[in-house]
This record gives structure tokens, C-alpha cells and sequence, in this order.
């Protein structure tokens, strides 16, 4: 295996390390709820895409339940 002769200064690991930056996403907003979302994307507010409902969006109180019925059973 082909190993690195020298180990180099933290000031090249640092500048290479400058190039590292978070990108924004592009958001559009939702034609449904007005909510935002990735373009071509189904609403993770809403769960439409295209004026059809595709995902059901569970609310909080539903995924208790769920979570609940998983333990019992
Ligand atoms: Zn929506």
C-alpha cells in the first residue's frame, strides 16, 4: 500500500479543509398547504404532489399510538 512520506502541515490540511461549505437546498414552495419543499419532491407537510395526496402525513399523536400498538404487540 502506497503510504504518505511525510506528514504534512496543519496549514494544507486547514486550506484543503476551507472548501468544505453547506450547501442551501433549493426550496419551492407547496401548492397545497404553502408549506416548503424540495422541488419534484411529495410535501413532507401535506404529502401532495401533482394536486394528488401520494404519503399520508401522520401527526404526533398518531405515532404514539403507533408506537404504542408495537410494544403491546
Ligand atoms: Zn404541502
Amino acid at each position: 500500500m502506497a503510504n504518505p512520506k511525510r506528514r504534512h502541515s496543519r496549514e494544507r490540511g486547514r486550506l484543503r479543509r476551507t472548501h468544505y461549505k453547506v450547501k442551501v437546498r433549493n426550496l419551492s414552495t407547496c401548492p397545497q398547504c404553502s408549506g416548503l419543499k424540495l422541488p419534484h419532491k411529495v410535501c413532507p407537510h401535506c404529502g401532495y404532489y401533482k394536486g394528488r395526496q401520494i404519503i399520508e402525513i401522520k401527526t404526533a399523536e398518531e405515532k404514539k399510538k403507533e408506537r404504542e400498538k408495537k410494544r403491546k404487540g
